[in-house]
């Protein structure tokens, strides 16, 4: 694993400063979070917030260039390792770079995820939906087994799936994601009933709209854009700072009685 700046200074388990602090329940220090798709977006303001509280971070993803910027601006509680979490070979090397650093896994966020196309399925090809299955749901599948294993293993551990308001309503043509990220809820249930007695915690954070490289086209396109923003009882789409809070709460001991359940982050676009 790569540690971009200064390296690493404070290991797993060391210090009640957060504590001190008056962080509380939500103290983060000396747990090892593991971000992926952390470069950017979602998965950046995450691991910043992570950072914030106290946790030390891995930022996993595909563009080296991009998780060292990342790491960088969080600064020498953060390093990187290059993975593609639908490779089942990356994502075990992830665990065993982040073991072999750590000794634990503490939190695990599976962020990385992907929804390249807006069109019916009579033009979506199976190409089409496979590389989305493959990351979204596969990906999340393959990051639960393989790093959530090390958390059985210790005993305890809390694992954040980032899903989707795709992942409760249907979205308009947009049928491979909404699959994607309703297996990613189920996945999140199922998986929390088998670990609910070995320590691990599982649940789902549910973004509604959030301006991010994801989504910045359509939620700036003339017609399409303004029906999202129409139909978003808040009137605005959410910035991926508004997503912190509820993955800060999820990652630490202030949700230590919850698990299998997915928080809303929507601005109330399923109340509707
Ligand atoms: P983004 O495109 O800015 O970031 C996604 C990150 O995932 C990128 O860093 C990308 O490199 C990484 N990634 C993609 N495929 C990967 C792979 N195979 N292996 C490793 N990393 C990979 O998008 P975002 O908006 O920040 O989205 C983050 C998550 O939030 C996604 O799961 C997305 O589905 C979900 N989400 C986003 C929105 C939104 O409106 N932006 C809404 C609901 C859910």
């Amino acid at each position: 694993m790569k540690r971009p700046g200064s390296p690493l200074s404070r290991a797993a388990g060391e210090g009640r400063e957060g504590v001190l602090r008056g962080r509380g329940d939500f103290d983060l220090t000396g747990r090892v979070c593991i971000v992926t798709g952390g470069g950017r977006g979602i998965g950046r303001a995450i691991a910043e917030g992570l950072a914030r509280h106290g946790g030390t971070l891995v930022l996993a993803g595909r563009t080296e260039a991009t998780l060292t910027d990342a790491a960088s601006a969080i600064g020498e509680r953060a390093g990187i390792q290059v993975a593609d979490v639908a490779r089942e070979a990356d994502v075990l090397a992830l665990r065993d770079a982040v073991v072999a650093r750590f000794g634990r896994i503490d939190v695990l966020v599976n962020n990385a995820g992907i929804n390249p196309i807006f069109r019916g399925i009579e033009r979506t090809s199976l190409e089409e939906w496979q590389s989305i299955i493959d990351i979204n749901l596969t990906g999340t599948f393959l990051c639960c087994k393989h790093l959530g294993e090390a958390m059985v293993g210790q005993g305890k551990g809390s694992i954040i799936n980032i899903s989707s308001v795709a992942g409760h309503v249907g979205l308009l043509r947009s049928v491979p994601y909404c699959a994607s990220k309703g297996g990613v809820e189920m996945l999140t249930r199922a998986l929390a009933l088998d670990w609910a007695k070995r320590g691990v915690r599982v649940n789902t954070l549910a973004p509604g709209w959030v301006d991010t490289d994801l989504t910045h086209g359509l939620l700036e396109h003339d017609v399409h854009g303004r029906r999202l923003l129409d139909h978003t009882p808040m009137g605005r789409f959410a910035t991926a700072g508004d997503m912190v809070g509820a993955a800060v709460f999820l990652a630490s001991d202030a949700s230590a009685y919850m698990t299998g359940q997915s928080l809303l982050i929507d601005g109330g676009w399923t109340a509707d």
